[in-house]
């Protein structure tokens, strides 16, 4: 039996990255139960998936309401998926474009694979909506971040399930900048503090230098996008 779905319920895929940390505050803000999900899937580094405690408990410890709010947090263990290879996410090899025009960080169909388990997950908790920090404004062309692709699963996900489940994409259309914005929004320094020493998104891993921005290499496409997005709302702030 599995229990009773609220629609104030949500489950966020929380990856440790800022865009997954963003959403979770997002959905903080406006669901009355709030549940985490994180997978190990043989990432080449694990600094994201160590990074999840620390800013679950900060989260908790910024809002009283949040840490109400805030339940359990799942991990799962999928690390078959790495046995697929090929990826610069999962194997040691340097990032660089694809004949395909996606960059060898892809990881295909992995954010579907996410859902999938998601879903289920949300399924046997009584949890209606799945929250992801998927984004098509400014990303690195990834198909399965596209809007169309998770409406499509939303459709497949329900006719599967018999189930009425709704996929929330707080950041799909705002670029790196509104992101920043949003942050501070919700949770004004705190959670820009927040995002900036406890995330991260650094696709080489680097967690030693601290920028502005946050840690990371400052070159790969993830920093690129991260330090632009932050330098750039720093701009409009003083405005
Ligand atoms: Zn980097």
């Amino acid at each position: 039996m599995f229990a009773s779905v609220s629609n104030k319920t949500a489950l966020v895929l929380f990856s440790g990255g800022q865009d997954s940390t963003i959403s979770l505050a997002w959905a903080l803000d406006r669901f009355d139960r709030v549940e985490t999900i994180g997978f190990d899937y043989g990432q080449r580094h694990n600094v994201e998936l160590e990074c999840r405690p620390p800013i679950l408990n900060k989260l908790k410890m910024m809002n009283d309401e949040w840490a109400k709010r805030l339940g359990k947090d799942h991990v799962l263990d999928i690390s078959v998926f790495g046995q697929i290879g090929g990826t610069a996410m999962t194997n040691n090899v340097s990032i660089k474009m694809d004949k395909s025009g996606l960059p060898n960080t892809f990881v295909p169909g992995r954010n579907l694979i996410f859902f999938n388990f998601a879903g289920a997950l949300a399924y046997r908790r009584g949890i209606k909506h799945l929250v992801g920090g998927m984004c098509e404004t400014d990303y690195s062309g990834y198909p399965d971040c596209r809007d169309e692709t998770l409406k499509a699963f939303q459709l497949a996900l329900n006719l599967g399930t018999d189930s009425d489940f709704i996929i929330e994409t707080p950041l799909m259309w705002i670029n790196k900048t509104q992101s920043w914005e949003l942050a501070d929004k919700i949770g004004g320094a705190a959670l820009i503090d927040l995002v900036i020493t406890h995330t991260h998104t650094c696709y080489i891993g680097e967690r030693d230098k601290l920028n502005d921005w946050g840690y990371g290499c400052g070159v790969c496409p993830a920093c690129d996008l991260r330090r632009t997005g932050y330098l750039n709302w720093c701009v409009l702030k003083k405005y």
